[in-house]
């Protein structure tokens, strides 16, 4: 069974030996392993389930150590990793041979990223190289944004969970790619799109394939609760039988028992309904009910993100 603590020097030296730690970061938990160890990396696809296709990103604590990963890093990355990292943001880059390909699906891309979390940033400080992180949930499932979620789900794989407290953005990076000039996002996440394009001019959305491994990260079916999940805008939504749950944006609705109810934000703020997002969708899925009923939040910000996780967690996989 995984202990959970806040030791660094414990957690270094598992990954020192090969073996997997769940890290807190930001976003969500990652499942750390040394990306450089392919041993290491391939038990990360074992413990998650995690189909081979699916590429894993890489973690470290500054610009100048990811260039040792990296063949080039085009204007406008740099001009992104200058303003948001460390931060909710991934880049996808020309990878360098050091990078397993397993790492990387066999893509000549690799994705990096330098998370925001205080405990994390000391670990990676401490280590002569990279952590490859998805997310510390098994594939396909909710994320986790607190220790007890990886604890629940993947305690019996892993040796330690670095407790660094609740996850502040609560879901995961905004990943962007760079090709011929057209900087493509893979996936929509933490920061705003809006500030983006004022960094950098406009950005183009990759749509989401079904299971196309050119195309990875884009999988339709994501992020979803076992129970069956279906969503609805504001004036859609009505109460259902007794054994429904309810993921509301600011208000409860009228007819429908509270106790299975949760407000994503009560003040209308997406950055509160993002952090709650993962959290409330599981507590829901643990209630004795037989489907769930969500609302959409407006989508402009961050709101696109949790509507794109939403959507994705609806579709059954
Ligand atoms: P997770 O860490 O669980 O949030 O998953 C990492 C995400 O990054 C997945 O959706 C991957 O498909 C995506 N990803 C990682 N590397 C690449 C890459 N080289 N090209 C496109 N997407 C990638
Ligand atoms: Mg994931």
């Amino acid at each position: 069974m995984a202990v959970t603590g806040s030791d660094l020097h414990v957690a270094k030296e598992f990954l020192i030996k090969g073996e997997l730690v769940a890290i807190p970061t930001e976003t969500v938990y990652g499942l750390a392993g040394n990306a450089l160890n392919e041993k290491a990396v391939l038990s990360i696809f074992e413990a998650k389930n995690r189909p081979a296709f699916d590429p894993l990103i890489i973690h470290t604590d500054s610009i100048e150590k990811a260039a040792i990963y990296v063949a080039d890093i085009p204007e406008k990355a740099r001009v992104l990793a200058d303003r948001f990292w460390p931060g909710p943001l991934t880049l996808l880059l020309p990878k360098k041979d050091i990078v397993p390909d397993l790492v990387t699906s066999g893509l000549d891309t690799v994705a990096v990223r330098i998370p925001n979390h205080p405990l994390t940033l000391e670990l990676l400080s401490q280590l002569s190289f990279p952590l490859a992180a998805p997310s510390a949930n098994p594939f396909g499932y909710i994320s986790p944004t607190k220790p007890e979620h990886v604890e629940k789900q993947l305690g019996d794989r892993i040796p330690y969970i670095l407790d660094g407290g609740e996850c502040e953005v609560g879901i995961e990076s905004t990943i962007l790619g760079f090709e011929n000039d057209e900087t493509i996002v893979y996936r929509l996440g933490g920061l705003d799109i809006n500030e983006i394009e004022s960094l950098i001019g406009p950005v183009v959305l990759m749509p989401h394939s079904t299971s196309d491994p050119k195309a990875p990260g884009m999988l339709k079916s994501h992020y979803a609760p076992r129970k069956p999940l279906h969503l609805y805008r504001r004036d859609e939504i009505v109460p259902g039988d007794a054994e429904t749950g309810y993921l509301m944006f600011d208000k409860y609705l009228e007819g429908a028992d509270r106790k299975y109810q949760r407000l994503l934000s009560p003040n209308r703020d997406l950055k509160e309904a993002a952090h709650n997002l993962f959290a409330y969708l599981r507590e829901l899925d643990a209630l004795p009910v037989s489907e769930i009923k969500a609302e959409l939040v407006p989508s402009s910000g961050l709101g696109l993100a949790i509507n794109d996780r939403l959507q994705r967690a609806s579709v059954p996989a």
